[in-house]
């Protein structure tokens, strides 16, 4: 059968830059060893050989991975490049780290190619480029079914279109944006509930407003402050923008924090592309929006305290922040289960409150 292949325009213009990345892959995160690489190693000779087999262990999910040492890869170097990769060479890297950042969503009769926002390099191309465009490839692949109702699935794409529109509607600011975007979520999931996905509605614009009635911010903070830290710099952001106050920003701050905005604009339409079609194994739509809101209204909460703090922030900060949050959070199995559950079970995550934040903050 035919494939369509989806490529974002950075797509092929990714490097890894290794030794110069502020922070790598192999820091902080536990590697899980495919089978193919885990019988590689077997044959591996010499002092590294040795090193590969005995820093394997299974981990508590069940997976072979590399044991951390002292919370990094046990090959990652202080120069920061990969043993693995300095003495035998880039056709041993296990899987895992083959592919990092490259992403696929594979739907049997078309593929979502994409890099992961979690990789620093990756994230300055993904929150920088110009504006957003696909290369598509028609590879020949064996036969399969695809697993899923494909009139769903054509609903969820269409839908996708009308929220990329949304979200590059140069007229509304991010949080009126994100606000309609929870609305209109809510209306395709009725439809979705009801089986009920031959016509996509249209997006009806809502009124908007900021206001500073103030929404629930205890639970928002709660959520994420039972998650895994990973990296050092993360604890101190997430303490800064809880204790920051909720008076509005001088203006001049709100200015300066604007000069990011198409940043903003190219992470929403990263979240929308990396998870909206998923919907269609769960039928949960309006989670796949709230993980994007709840993103943004956390960063630009982070943003706020940091200028606050330095007056200033280039958009090369901005760009860590972003890029640290998809690490910490959407790229952690375990912190991204901790916030998917709060959507269901916390209030402070229900529609009505995610929009109070955004208009409060
Ligand atoms: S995070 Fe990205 S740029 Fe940094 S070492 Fe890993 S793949 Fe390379």
């Amino acid at each position: 059968m035919k494939q369509e292949q989806y490529y974002p325009y950075y797509y092929k213009e990714f490097r890894c830059i290794a030794d110069k990345c502020e922070d790598s892959c192999c820091a902080g995160w536990q590697i899980v060893v495919d089978d193919e690489s885990a019988r590689r190693y077997e044959t591996v000779s010499g002092e590294i050989g040795e090193t590969l087999r005995s820093v394997q262990c299974i981990d508590e999910d069940g997976d072979r991975v590399f044991q951390l040492r002292e919370g990094n890869c046990p090959f990652w170097e202080t120069s920061g490049l990969c043993a693995i990769h300095r003495q035998i060479g880039e056709s041993y890297l296990c899987k895992t780290c083959r592919e990092f950042p490259r992403t696929v969503q594979d739907y049997g009769a078309f593929a979502e190619y994409d890099l992961s926002l979690s990789c620093p390099e990756a994230a300055r191309l993904i929150l920088s480029g110009y504006c957003p465009g696909q290369e598509v490839v028609i590879t020949e692949i064996p036969d399969e079914e695809c697993g899923y109702d494909p009139d769903l699935m054509k609903f969820l794409r269409k839908a996708r279109e009308n929220l990329y529109d949304l979200v590059w509607n140069p007229a509304y600011s991010i949080a009126h944006v994100l606000s309609d975007c929870l609305l209109y979520a809510a209306q395709l999931q009725d439809c979705i509930d009801q089986e009920d996905w031959d016509t996509v509605p249209d997006y009806i614009p809502e009124p908007w407003e900021e206001s500073l009635q103030a929404g629930t911010r205890e639970g928002f903070f709660a959520a994420f402050e039972e998650m895994e830290i990973l990296t050092e710099d993360w604890k101190p952001l997430l303490q800064a923008a809880k204790v920051l106050d909720d008076e509005p920003l001088p203006e001049e701050l709100r200015i300066a924090m604007a000069g990011f905005d198409g940043g903003y604009r190219r992470m929403l339409h990263y979240y929308l592309s990396r998870y909206w079609l998923q919907t269609v194994a769960d039928f949960d739509a309006i989670g796949r929006i709230k993980l994007m809101v709840t993103a943004f209204l956390m960063l630009r909460r982070m943003q706020a305290a940091c200028m606050q703090k330095e007056k200033e922030l280039p958009e090369s900060a901005s760009v860590r922040l972003v890029q640290l949050y998809s690490k910490e959070v959407e790229h952690n199995a375990l912190n991204r289960e901790i916030l998917e559950e709060a959507f269901f079970t916390d209030m402070s995550f229900s529609i009505e409150q995610l929009i109070a934040l955004l208009r409060q903050w």
